[in-house]
């Protein structure tokens, strides 16, 4: 559970990242009924309440009593930036002098929020820049629905009749969100709630590079949208890209994978497949068969990713010619196939030198000159259109 020290010293539970049974938990150890906890999930997710004061149907005394053991503490904006196309990004505090970035990307009725769910990485993965930064912490479940809370609140939908417009989230921001399982489980669970944002399962997207043995619990917690990073069709060449996958090698991924989408209830969802396309690295035509072959019995539809560059990485982007020959391959092989474009770039460029947001316990970033950057690159790739993850 999540606390905060009030002025007075006293731990404060921290309502905001509460789950519905452990918010449960948390008025029957006061001796009050279940009830309270939908009334309250109501007034803080749909309502955007963070004044107990404030919770009317809720008794003076209980008012009272909640207001000497907990708090709803949403996390605090940095900074917000709007781009020209829509877009927007927030830099989202965090404790221990960390930041985390949040992007909206909308899309015509839809509005993809990309949410983070650790400060850093520990998975290293060879082209992304979050990975460079090293790992610091994971964040607790209160500042990774606080995500999902500030966008809302800020678009004025978490007020009555508000405007619906974060529709879709991906997890798909700074971290690896198998690495933080409850957390990221929990928040899920709330962002699907109906009494919270009320977002459909197939709406809400987690996305991993492969830490298959929480994937294959992931099913007993969630049944939310599932997103692989793929990157390569051989072993050989993942164990380059992915380490992890020296660990947990593509055959167990996929394996995994589809346990996790056939024992939905709903057994026609997909798998995305997300394969982020590097110059001369991933972009062959071999490896466009392979991949077609590899992903043959796998439901799957499969996302490329054109590399975003960032400083320090010698990898560069895919050429366009590499890019449509690639999405040619796996159409004609069946599949469908989108390419993520990049939206935002003006605000982008607006944020590229944040610093001191990433305390890395690692101290790989050093190593990279990396030291507080923040993975601007993270935002560029996830602001797509019409590719995202439903
Ligand atoms: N850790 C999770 C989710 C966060 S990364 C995961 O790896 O799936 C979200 C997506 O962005 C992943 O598919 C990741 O591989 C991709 N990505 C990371 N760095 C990138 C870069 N520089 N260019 C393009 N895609 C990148
Ligand atoms: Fe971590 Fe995902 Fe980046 Fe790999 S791609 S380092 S798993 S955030």
């Amino acid at each position: 559970m999540s606390v905060n020290a009030s002025p007075s010293g006293v731990e404060l539970i921290n309502l905001l990242g509460l789950s519905e049974e452990k918010l449960i938990s948390f008025f029957a150890e006061m001796g009050e009924k279940k009830f309270r906890a939908k009334q309250v999930l109501k007034w803080i997710h749909q309502y955007g309440v963070t004044d107990f004061d404030e919770m009317s149907n809720i008794s003076k005394v209980l008012r009272e009593k909640l207001k000497r053991s907990a708090i709803v503490f949403a996390p605090e904006v940095i900074k917000q930036w709007d781009s020209v196309d829509g877009t927007r990004k927030f830099l989202i505090k965090v404790s221990g002098g960390n930041a985390v970035e949040t992007v909206f990307i909308p899309d015509g009725e839809r509005g993809t929020l990309c949410v983070s769910s650790q400060v850093g990485c520990s998975l290293d993965c060879s082209f992304c820049a979050t990975g460079k930064q090293g790992f610091n912490r994971d964040l607790s479940c209160a500042e990774i629905i606080g995500q999902v809370w500030v966008a809302a609140k800020s678009f004025g939908q978490l007020a009555e009749k508000g405007p619906r417009k974060v529709t879709n989230v991906v997890m798909m921001g700074m971290g690896e969100p198998l690495m933080n399982f409850e957390n990221v489980v929990d928040a899920m669970n709330l962002m699907m709630h109906d009494h919270c944002y009320g977002l459909s399962k197939r709406r809400v997207t987690l996305s991993t590079s492969g830490v298959v043995p929480m994937l294959d619990k992931l099913g007993d917690h969630t049944d939310a949208c599932l997103a692989i990073s793929l990157h390569a069709p051989n072993d050989a060449l993942r164990n380059e890209l992915v380490p992890i996958n020296r660990k947990y090698p593509i055959a167990m991924l996929l394996d995994s994978a589809k346990r996790y989408i056939t024992g939905l209830p709903d057994n026609r969802r997909k798998i995305t497949i997300e394969y982020t396309l590097i110059d001369h690295v991933n972009d062959r035509v071999e490896h466009a068969h392979e991949l077609a072959e590899l992903l043959r019995d796998v439901p799957v539809k499969i996302n490329l990713i054109p590399f975003n560059p960032f400083n320090l990485s010698d990898y560069k982007r895919v050429s366009n010619n590499a890019l449509r020959r690639f999405q040619d391959i796996l159409v004609e092989a069946g599949y469908i196939v989108t390419v993520r474009t990049t939206r935002g770039d003006d605000i982008d460029a607006a944020c590229g030198q944040l610093a001191g947001a990433v305390n890395d316990r690692t101290r790989r970033s050093q190593s990279y000159g990396l030291s507080g950057v923040v993975s601007d690159d993270i935002v560029k790739i996830m602001s797509s259109s019409p590719s995202q993850p439903q």
